[in-house]
């Protein structure tokens, strides 16, 4: 299960003080918790591209933009357990990892919520009233397509949820959840640009705005509610496989694409544009009752290690435990492995202008940003300051520029940073199977990337 925009640090599990997540704090808490996992790229497109392929985008080719297809080059989580013999099949949310642009490589089912009319009968009012793409719709296809299951055979099923990305509209049922609450600072301000339909940095355009709010809090209490929305529907699936007998000797894994900017740094209410862990830092978890001992790893991790480890426990030989770029955490899953060297993760992010686009290396207390260009350059440690080099541990907002205090410190990550960035370029094995790249982009998918924001 994938949660769209879900920044780890708003689920009670990861330290969010509203109860915003009962479900999924329950799973954790009888599962493995990684409470630092890091995504490679703060998007949707590239950050699947990454999870799903094990390779990172300078090397993958997908950076920055949606619509860039996953090159039929690169074999997939679903095409290799395809081939171990599991049956596969996904409910999506969200229109950048669409069919058109190849995400459904391995699948022998892949349903997309905004292409299915959910009801015919349904007119041109009630249906604009109406989300296709909610939550609780995606848990009743998941279960739609659980109910058609071979019991016969192993099955990976992958459901992507959409609803905590912007805008924050839950349903009616939770809108005001948590407006007004305990936690409801009404101070801290939003601007909203009356020039602009759309902004993301210094301000939100007027269309971002609802009904003219300006305070943060209003805004923030709305995320919230959209992430207790989804961990509801999260129960009714985990709730309705059960009933279809799908709970025994199952592994359920559970992670984001990426986080979300709510404010900080100026950046408001998007994610993509830069690389701090707002953005980068997204839940991951593994619920494996009689297998897995509940417990936290509390080490760097990327999500490109994720389907070398689905990989591995599901029995595929892995040379060296490395399947493309990632590493099988099986032994971190059982508790093993943890504080090893190799507690890092890397990331890319940014707009990418003439392929200068911003490369972040953090380990268990250290950052290291680089910026290439003067524009990322102003919003992060300022105009000519192309290295930011944060102490995450005491300063976990990363406001604190430390690369000319700390020169040595700074030396050292610089010189890890090449090294990963300058490592030869990974040649993904050329995979036969043609997945019909350059497929022409359905209305509906269009149409729903502009209201995302992608377009
Ligand atoms: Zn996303």
């Amino acid at each position: 299960m994938t949660v769209d925009t879900l920044r780890a640090d708003r689920l009670g599990a990861w330290g969010a003080v509203r109860d915003t997540s009962p479900v999924l704090d329950a799973l954790a808490a009888e599962g493995m918790r990684f409470a630092a996992a890091q995504v490679q790229w703060p998007k949707t497109g590239p950050s699947f591209a990454s999870m799903f392929t094990a390779t990172y985008p300078k090397d993958n080719g997908i950076a920055r933009h949606v619509g860039i297809p996953l090159p039929c080059a690169f074999r997939t989580l679903a095409e290799e357990l395809s081939a171990l013999g599991y049956q596969t099949e996904a409910v999506v949310a969200n229109g950048a990892v669409g069919r058109e642009f190849n995400f459904d490589q391995g699948f022998d089912g892949y349903l997309e919520t905004w292409k299915i009319d959910e009801d015919p009968g349904l007119n041109r009012w009630q249906r604009a009233r109406r989300d296709p793409n909610r939550a609780g719709r995606v848990t009743d296809l998941a279960l739609e397509v659980a109910g058609r299951l071979d019991r016969d055979r192993p099955f990976f099923l992958w459901v992507h949820y959409l609803d905590p990305h912007a805008p924050y509209e839950p349903p009616r049922s939770h809108r005001d959840l948590f407006q007004g609450d305990a936690y409801f600072d009404p101070i801290p301000r939003v601007s909203i640009d009356s020039r602009r339909s759309r902004r993301e940095i210094g301000a939100i355009g007027k269309a971002d705005a609802v009904d003219g709010r300006e305070e943060l809090a209003f805004y923030l209490a709305r995320y919230d509610a959209e992430i207790r929305y989804t961990d509801e529907e999260i129960g009714r699936l985990l709730t309705g496989l059960a009933e279809l007998g799908l709970a025994r000797d199952r592994l359920t894994v559970f992670t984001s694409d990426h986080g979300e900017s709510l404010g900080e740094h100026n950046y408001f209410f998007g994610h993509g544009r830069l690389a701090f862990q707002t953005c980068l830092h997204v839940p991951l978890l593994f619920h494996w009752p009689g297998a897995l001992a509940p417990g936290v790893d509390e080490d760097p991790v990327e999500l490109i290690d994720l389907a070398p480890t689905l990989l591995e426990i599901a029995g595929q030989d892995l040379a060296a435990g490395r399947w493309a770029q990632g590493r099988s955490r099986v032994a971190r899953l059982r508790g093993r492995g943890a504080g090893s060297e190799d507690a890092r993760a890397f990331s890319e992010a940014g707009y990418a202008q003439h392929g200068k686009w911003i490369r972040a290396l953090r380990e268990r207390r250290m950052k290291l940003v680089y910026s290439p260009h003067p524009k990322d350059q102003q919003l992060i440690g300022g105009e000519g300051v192309a290295f930011a080099l944060y102490d995450l541990e005491a300063d976990p907002a990363e406001s604190v520029n430390l690369a000319a205090e700390r020169p040595e410190e700074l030396a050292r990550l610089k010189r890890e940073l090449w090294t990963w960035d300058r490592a030869p370029r990974f040649d993904a094995e050329t995979d036969t199977a043609s997945c019909g790249e350059g497929r022409p982009v359905d209305r509906d998918t269009e149409e729903l990337l502009r209201s995302l924001g992608y377009l």
